[in-house]
């Protein structure tokens, strides 16, 4: 395993300066294996089950560098820092927004989308995923203004399809009527606003858009919309 300051560890994850933490050492708050750690300087190997064995003010560490994040994103908040109003890093814990590297979505929802968002640690990761030559599938559940004609799972599958204002056609996606006015659309690339302008194309109009899955991870149902868990190194592999 890596090893690391434990002044520096400490810092990267938004707990204080080093010197801050050199003062919470001394004063007892860093607990390794259940011994206080009192020279902040000290080297300590970072190993997998580190939060599971250190504690900080009493608190179990939190997760290392390398968090894969599923939240059930709300509607009404938006996936940028930029913005404001509400954001869906509001949802996390508040001193994981100092973290460096930081923590950022993987891909983007709109904020009146909803539905399963990965957020990460990993840049190596983050950039597999949204790669358009890895062909993550995202399936969207879409409802609709207007009752579907029939001829939509066609064009979308065609590979032909050209969106306002954009060069290259969309690679085929996969339609599955669920009514008349429900639909799941399964894409693979990531262009902007795609599925309400998919649905645009055709004549309809997008009045609920929620994501349930992502390569082979769904959205379990005993997460709520603004809920989230970490996922586990066999939960991240289904993602591919
Ligand atoms: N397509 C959209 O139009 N919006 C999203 O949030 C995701 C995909």
């Amino acid at each position: 395993a890596p090893t690391s300051r434990v002044d520096k560890l400490l810092s990267s994850m938004a707990y204080g300066s080093r010197s801050e933490m050199a003062r919470l050492a001394k004063a007892g708050g860093i607990v390794l294996d259940g011994v206080e750690l009192a020279d902040a300087s000290a080297r300590i190997a970072v190993t997998p089950d580190l939060p599971k064995r250190m504690q900080i003010d009493g608190e179990p560490l939190d997760p290392l560098q390398g968090m894969v994040i599923l939240l059930h994103k709300p509607l009404g908040m938006t996936c940028s820092h930029k913005e404001d109003g509400p954001i869906v890093y509001d949802l996390l814990p508040k001193r994981w927004r100092g973290r460096d590297p930081a923590i950022s979505t993987i891909g983007r929802l709109d904020k009146q989308t909803s539905g399963l968002l990965l957020m990460t640690d990993d840049g190596a990761l983050l950039h597999r995923i949204i790669s358009p030559k890895r062909h993550v599938e995202k399936t969207y559940r879409a409802r609709l203004a207007r009752p579907l004609t029939g001829n939509e799972a066609a064009v979308f599958a065609s590979g032909r399809l050209m969106l306002e204002g954009e060069e290259k056609p969309l690679v085929p996606a996969g339609l599955e009527v669920m009514s008349p006015t429900e639909a799941l659309l399964t894409v693979t690339e990531g262009r902007y606003h795609q599925v309400r302008r998919m649905f645009a194309a055709v004549g309809n109009h997008v009045e609920a858009l929620h994501r349930e899955r992502l390569g082979g991870l769904t959205l379990p149902d005993g997460l709520a919309a603004g809920q989230w868990r970490l996922l586990g190194t066999e939960e991240i592999s289904l993602i591919f």
